[in-house]
């Protein structure tokens, strides 16, 4: 009998990607992240850094010029990146849990041919949903895609784009009448669509987040992902690993903030004695330890259930968790650490604060914590239908797209 191991123990490959990623972390990122953050910028040398070390394309077959790893892997290389920055791996994740995901789960062989070189080549992908109108309740977007001809023209305007002021190709979604949402390939340069200004913000600064306007962009039918009508289903389980991601960045991000808590206890002397051997100290660390560890095994969990089993059903439902534990770690951890650091982590100089606005936006995007727990409420309440309740998405979940 085969007993199974411990979702937290990674395999020989897994844990020497993990150290490749924590050392490009270490190197070439945390010394640039305080800087990038003050000027809200993402250099492009980072992008071809990044592209270099394989992580333009951690899960894409090598023959499309990926690593060739999997899904645990993506979350892996986030997780070892939010220790230096989460805002360098929420840009990671967006381009590989959303975008390339997306096109690995519901590209043509020709669509694949066509846009993985690319991606992984130095190209950024993003993912637009969200619209002025269209948050929470993220499939009543507005923005239309008329049949014209062999094709479609787009019209509309998608708001809070991550990665948009980098990006070569956007994953978007639009309503063609008739049928419905429908997933749309578009490239940055057609005609008649242009991307905004970057949204000024509390946290992740470095990572654009811009409005993109549709106006009149024609699109030709192979620029389809999935089927006409059924862009619903892309959304949905796209953004069901795409939680993943962000879990990855937030656990993290808790345990970056951690790490410096803890050095900051062991070092700072008050009353004749390091601040960590007080219980003060001590039992609050624990705590946010405990927290950590939990959110942590948890997205281990959903994870390897996302490689395993169909979309939908239980892995959506054990991704709405690990990112819930996870915002909710991210955020303690970092209001902790800013208050073990005492003055100085209040200060820019102590990084912590970076952290603390880094963290919020965890509980806000894709899919508010509420979002999670109607996902949740859905599993645990089945067949008790939620008041004023829009039909669910097709896959039977219950889950919200709410991204
Ligand atoms: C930095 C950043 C990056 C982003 N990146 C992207 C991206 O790359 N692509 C993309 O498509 N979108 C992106 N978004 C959009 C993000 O997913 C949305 O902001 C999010 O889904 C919330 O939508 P909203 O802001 O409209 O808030 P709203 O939906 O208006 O929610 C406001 C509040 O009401 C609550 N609420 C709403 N409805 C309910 C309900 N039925 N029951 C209980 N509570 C409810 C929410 O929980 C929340 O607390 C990004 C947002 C930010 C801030």
């Amino acid at each position: 009998m085969t007993v199974p191991r411990p979702v937290t123990w990674l395999t020989d490959e897994e844990r020497a990607w993990r150290e490749q990623v924590a050392a490009l972390a270490e190197k070439s990122v945390a010394p640039r992240a305080a800087a990038m953050d003050r000027a809200a910028e993402f250099p492009a040398d980072l992008v071809t850094e990044l592209r270099n070390a394989g992580l333009m394309g951690i899960h894409v077959p090598e023959r499309y010029g990926g690593r060739g790893g999997h899904l645990f892997d993506v979350v892996v290389a986030v997780e070892e990146l939010a220790k230096a920055d989460p805002a360098v791996a929420v840009f990671v994740d967006v381009h590989n849990a959303l975008v390339t995901q997306a096109l690995l789960t519901h590209g043509t062989g020709d669509q694949k041919r066509a846009h993985l070189p690319a991606l992984t080549g130095g190209g950024v992908g993003a993912f637009a949903l969200s619209e002025d109108g269209a948050g929470s309740d993220a499939l009543a977007l507005t923005t239309t895609a008329h049949p014209d001809g062999d094709g479609f023209l787009l019209h509309g305007r998608k708001r809070w784009i991550t990665n948009a002021a980098e990006a070569h190709l956007f994953l978007l979604l639009a309503r063609v009448p008739e049928h419905g949402l429908t997933a749309f390939l578009v490239d940055r340069r057609a005609d008649g669509l242009s991307v905004g200004e970057r949204t000024p913000k509390m946290g992740i600064r470095a990572t654009s987040t811009c409005e993109v306007r549709l106006d009149g962009v024609r699109v030709p039918r192979r620029g389809v992902l999935g089927a006409v009508g059924r862009g619903d289903v892309v959304a949905v389980q796209t953004l069901d690993i795409g939680k993943l991601g962000i879990a990855a960045q937030l656990v993290g991000l808790a345990q970056g903030a951690l790490a410096a808590a803890v050095s900051h206890a062991r070092r700072r002397v008050q009353f004749g004695h390091p601040i960590g051997a007080y219980q003060g100290v001590r039992f609050p660390l624990a705590r946010a330890g405990a927290e950590i560890e939990a959110a942590r095994t948890q997205l281990y969990n959903a994870t390897r259930l996302a490689e395993h089993a169909a979309p939908g059903g239980e892995p959506a439902r054990a991704a709405a968790v690990a990112k819930y534990l996870a915002s909710e770690a991210a955020e303690r951890t970092a209001s902790l650490a800013v208050e073990i650091l005492g003055g100085q982590g209040f200060a820019e100089a102590g990084g912590v604060e970076k952290l603390y606005r880094d963290a919020k936006v965890g509980k806000i995007y894709e899919g508010t914590s509420n979002m999670q727990f109607r996902t949740v409420a859905a599993h645990l309440l089945r067949g008790v239908a939620e008041v004023g309740r829009a039909p669910g998405p097709p896959d039977g979940t219950g889950a919200a797209a709410g991204e």
